[in-house]
């Protein structure tokens, strides 16, 4: 995906360090395995994602540099759990190399998902 973008910089696994996070739902509202993490809403308040102070998320960026992000414990549904990491993964690939491309998909909460590269 990056490559056909024409991206080139941190497109290695080894370039990334991922943190598996105990996750706070195992399931979303309509009752289908989903594992999540509670973080608070910050620029999420009052949107749809907003579940009264806090949001769900299956995946966040922790720090662009070094690369490192964080995506709930799966117990099944590992082709999820890739689809997560992936999409964690453009935030970085992004931010390495496209700069305005990443300001402009880096927040959710004005619209946009993933995958962002196609
Ligand atoms: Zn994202």
């Amino acid at each position: 995906m990056a490559r056909n973008n024409r991206y080139s910089r941190r497109l290695n696994f080894t370039d990334y360090t991922i943190y598996i996070g105990k996750a706070d739902r195992t399931n979303d509202g309509d009752g289908n395995y989903s594992p999540a993490i509670a973080i608070g809403s910050a620029q999420y308040a009052g949107t749809v994602f907003d579940k009264g102070g806090y949001i769900y998320v299956a995946g966040m960026v922790l720090s662009n540099e070094p690369c490192a992000f964080l995506v709930p414990e799966h117990s099944k549904n590992f082709n999820s759990l890739s689809d997560y990491v992936r999409y964690e993964g453009e935030h970085l690939v992004l931010y390495h190399n496209d700069r305005r491309r990443y300001s402009a998909t880096a927040d959710h909460s004005k619209g946009g998902s993933h995958p962002i590269l196609q």
